[in-house]
């Protein structure tokens, strides 16, 4: 059988190892939701291992030479395969309202895009696994106070815990990216709303981690709008601040915006 032409523009790495791909389709856990969404199953090597546990499985593959390999190999069928931009498409369209899990190994261009999407969407994905560069997976993931901290780990450990999985490595792929890839899971929080106004915890992280050299008073100025935070955040840098630090600071940000007096 032909196989399909890797295409740099798609970010296609073809895994070649079926032992790493049933370990990838490990991550997410049926139990949590039997709907899954496999993102860029290329050849379908995840895709098999996927469809090995009892799941209702939908893919989205935006290569049409894909698709048509996909179809003619006739591993899924065919009403679950969605040839289209996972980017743009509608959360609710793929399965009719309800929510799914994620998982793939994602077109490293588009990855943190992915998890943005995910996040905005999370009431619709309670979870999402799968490969990423590894410097990326480690930063979703990474604690406060490493120096991988940064937007998207507090972003998206406000609303998911975070898993790191294992590593692979570059020889496994066809053919072989630059940099070695990470498999990780994220799996939604209890409570996945925030107490705070959440358009603003996002406009908070992102300027403090923007500036991330500078002490918060300064990185928050415009924000602040000629206040100073509370002495125990003030001094401080980004990476030093638990995603509960940034929900407060929100809240004294929101109270100072709207022209109140309290202090933290
Ligand atoms: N899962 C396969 C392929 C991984 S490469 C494997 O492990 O071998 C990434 C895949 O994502 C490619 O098939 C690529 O065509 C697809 N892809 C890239 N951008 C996409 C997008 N925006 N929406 C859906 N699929 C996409």
């Amino acid at each position: 059988m032909y196989i399909v032409r890797p295409k740099k523009k798609f970010g296609q790495h073809f895994l070649k190892n079926k032992t790493i791909a049933n370990r990838i389709s490990k991550g997410i856990d049926t139990a949590v939701c039997p709907r899954v969404l496999e993102i860029g199953p290329g050849m379908g090597i995840l895709t098999s291992e996927l469809l090995q546990q009892n799941i209702q499985l939908k893919v989205i593959e935006i290569d049409r030479e894909s698709v048509q390999y996909l179809k003619e190999k006739a591993l899924i069928p065919e009403e679950n395969i969605i040839e289209g931009d996972f980017l743009h498409t509608n959360i609710t369209d793929i399965f009719n309202e309800q929510e799914f899990s994620i998982i793939g190994n994602f077109p490293y261009n588009i990855s943190s895009q992915i998890v943005f999407k995910a996040i905005e969407n999370r009431t619709f994905v309670p979870q999402l696994s799968g490969m990423f560069q590894r410097e990326m997976a480690r930063r979703i993931c990474s604690p406060k106070g490493s120096k991988e901290y940064g937007i998207i780990s507090v972003l998206t450990q406000a609303f998911y815990d975070t898993t790191y999985n294992f590593t692979v490595h570059e020889q496994e792929f066809n053919p072989p990216p630059k940099v070695k890839s990470g498999v990780i899971t994220l799996t939604r929080k209890a409570n996945h709303t925030l107490p705070c106004n959440e358009k603003l915890f996002f406009t908070v992280v992102k300027t403090a981690f923007n500036q991330r050299r500078k002490t918060l008073d300064n990185s928050l100025k415009k924000l602040l709008i000629g206040n100073k935070l509370d002495k125990k955040f003030g001094t401080l840098r980004p990476e030093q601040l638990s995603v509960l630090d940034f929900i407060e600071i929100t809240n004294y940000v929101n109270k100072k915006q709207k022209g109140g007096s309290h202090a933290i």
